[in-house]
């Protein structure tokens, strides 16, 4: 995978939940085809913390139920940095446990100039991809 196409309508609900979810992060998981996302499953950061984001567990499950069902593969997961820039943390790279799964960092920051970045972070490296917004 060396870049995501994410729909414009989509890219704009992932703001919202960034900006709605503010002081803290927002997170979830993004499903799709290849590297094509088509659908976004919000999740509660159970930490509600503004530097660090936990799904519940069988909240996670549920998703890749869901997937499972919707005959979706599990492009990435995605959540905010209300704080700082919206490149991986040390925290986001030591708990990147899906090597094959993009890392979509949002910034809620209106004067952010790129606020949905997405990276690998496969064995402790960061390789960020482009994000291609398409109509
Ligand atoms: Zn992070």
């Amino acid at each position: 995978m060396d870049s995501l196409i994410l729909p414009r309508s989509l890219c704009d609900e992932l703001l919202e939940q960034a900006r709605r979810a503010l002081p803290v992060e927002c997170c979830g998981l993004l499903g799709g085809e290849k590297n094509e996302i088509s659908r976004i499953f919000p999740a509660t950061n159970e930490l509600a913390s503004p530097t660090a984001f936990e799904i519940p567990p069988p909240e996670l499950f549920g998703i890749f139920r869901q997937l499972r069902a919707e005959k979706l593969d599990l492009i990435g997961l995605y959540h905010s940095h209300p704080t700082g820039e919206n490149t991986p943390s040390a925290r986001d790279l030591e708990r990147a446990y899906y090597p094959d799964a993009a890392y979509v960092i949002l910034s809620p920051h209106q004067d952010a100039s790129q606020p949905v970045r997405a990276f690998l972070l496969a064995r402790g490296d960061v390789q960020e991809i482009s994000v291609e917004i398409v109509d």
